[in-house]
């Protein structure tokens, strides 16, 4: 058995390899490629996606794990070697389903269309991408259509990215905390707007890359296996366990963008840099859902990042970084400017409280394009519609509309906006499970220190990477399935105290 096993690891060993290669490209191209460099590129990450494929979908990888399943039954479930065969063969099987050719063209389409949109989206020519943007959606339809016994079209979709979940049941998920949401923001707006205009001094970037960079490193994040670097919309992307990489963009009249955008994707990489280094290079080695992986970035960027006992800690320090800007406001000011509740435009910008709408009107679009009752000739024009119906405005342009997300340009549509507000409901119920077993972590907090917090996420959820589902991973740190009140508790308690709420 052990030669079986050791020859299966390698094979993902390759595989593992190969998608990093891919990975490092693509980090390339959004960072520092020349624009010259699109179409070959595309071509080269198209090649490594057909050689990963391949190899993964090699019938030697089938025999062996058809091999192993005597010696994984043999084992404790949440074994290295039991979880390693598991998580395999889920991928194999689903990985066999599609072919290489299809994987790789879709691949190639995937950076043509980013570029395109890169060039697109400061133009406002939503007329350009449209053709790619339609190509996309065939192509995705075609990617879930290849596991036919759906309930709903995008039920594949979503089940690459947050295992386990369906439409369905993200459906009565989100319209439970819509309901729930929709009031807060009501009774929030109906106020009058907390002053942000300390944040829109003129903070030069040099100064905001440090702050920040000493901010990412005082939480846990690992220099020595990650570095940080400038792209239009910022990301983490892991090469090996000992490098995982984050990038961030930098507003100098706006002090939140960049601050809260590296301590978000810091909040992802801690995640990958604390994965234990036995799973290295197999398919454990990487966040279990984009749920779960979401809930990690948005615990240290809104719980830990926008708090108040965060800022008791770290705003002297920033007063003293731009003395000029913020010598002579007040913490209170500047943390009602931080958490400054408004109906938006952008996502990426939202509060916490509005933040999930715009997750919800994307989801219903993706749901919408894929069932082919929205065409994507009509996107512009729904998109405006339902921003003016659900957060009451309506976008000048398409820049602003539905040209301000890369996700249906760099990837397929489908299942991959559900995760930020998965995220932002798992994140309360983690938070929660820590402080119920470290009720001293809001006190460390204030004065700086992050370890203990670190330290219980790393047990349990960081450590075990891929090992778990999001729910198994759920039940085992919190004791429960996915509930949304811890989220609707902490939104009531912080912005209740905020905005004197009754
Ligand atoms: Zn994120």
């Amino acid at each position: 058995m052990d030669t079986k096993l050791q020859e299966l690891k390698r094979h993902l060993q390759e595989v593992s390899d190969l998608d990093s290669a891919a990975a490092l490209l693509n980090w390339d191209q959004t960072t520092y490629m020349p624009p010259g460099g699109a179409a070959a590129r595309g071509r080269q990450i198209a090649l490594l996606a057909q050689l990963s494929h391949e190899k993964l979908t090699d019938p030697a990888v089938g025999k062996l794990l058809d091999d192993l399943r005597s010696y994984e039954e043999s084992l404790p479930y949440d074994s290295d070697d039991a979880s390693l065969i598991r998580v395999a063969r889920r991928n194999f099987q689903r990985a066999v389903k599609v072919p290489a050719s299809f994987m790789a063209a879709l691949s190639a389409h995937m950076a043509e269309s980013y570029e395109a949109w890169a060039k697109a989206r400061p133009q406002n020519d939503f007329a350009s991408v449209r053709p790619y943007l339609e190509k996309t959606l065939d192509l995705s339809r075609q990617l879930a259509n290849y596991f036919p016994g759906y309930e709903h079209i995008a039920d594949p979709l979503i089940d690459y990215l947050d295992y386990g979940m369906k439409a369905s049941t993200i459906r009565a998920i989100f319209s439970e905390l819509r309901s729930q949401l929709v009031p807060l923001v009501e009774a929030i707006t109906s106020q009058p707007p907390a002053d942000d205009s300390c944040l829109h001094r003129t903070f030069p970037e040099a100064q905001q890359i440090a702050f920040g960079t000493d901010v990412i490193r005082c939480l846990g994040y690992d220099f020595e296996r990650g570095r940080l670097d400038k792209t239009h919309h910022p990301f983490m992307t892991k090469f090996s366990l000992g490098d995982v990489r984050i990038t961030t963009r930098v507003d100098e009249q706006d002090l939140g963008n960049c601050l809260f955008s590296m301590v978000h994707e810091a909040g992802h990489a801690m995640y990958e840099q604390g994965i234990r280094m036995e799973l290295e290079a197999t398919p454990l080695a990487g966040g279990t859902s984009s749920g779960v992986h979401e809930s990690q970035s948005r615990l240290w960027e809104n719980i830990v990042g926008r708090g108040r006992g965060f800022w008791e800690h770290f705003y002297p320090k920033l007063q003293a970084a731009f003395p000029d800007q913020l010598g002579s406001v007040p913490l209170d000011t500047f943390y009602r400017a931080i958490n400054k509740v408004q109906r938006s435009l952008i996502r990426t910008e939202a509060d916490e409280v509005t933040y999930n709408l715009h997750v919800m009107l994307r989801f219903d679009f993706e749901l919408m394009m894929l069932e082919g009752t929205l065409a994507v000739r009509d996107l512009p024009d729904a998109w405006h519609a339902r921003y003016k119906a659900d957060l009451g405005l309506r976008a000048s342009d398409d820049k602003d509309g539905v040209l301000q997300d890369v996700h249906w340009y760099g990837g397929y549509i489908g299942g991959v906006f559900q995760g930020y507000t998965l995220g932002n409901i798992l994140s309360a119920q983690f938070y929660a499970a820590a402080l119920k077993a470290h009720p001293e972590i809001p006190a460390q907090i204030a004065r700086g220190e992050f370890g203990t917090l670190r330290g219980w996420l790393t047990e349990h959820v960081y450590q075990h990477g891929s090992k778990f589902t999001a729910s198994e991973l759920l039940a085992r740190a919190t004791g429960g399935p996915l509930n949304i009140e811890p989220y609707i508790h902490y939104l009531r308690e912080k912005y209740g105290a905020l905005y004197k709420l009754n």
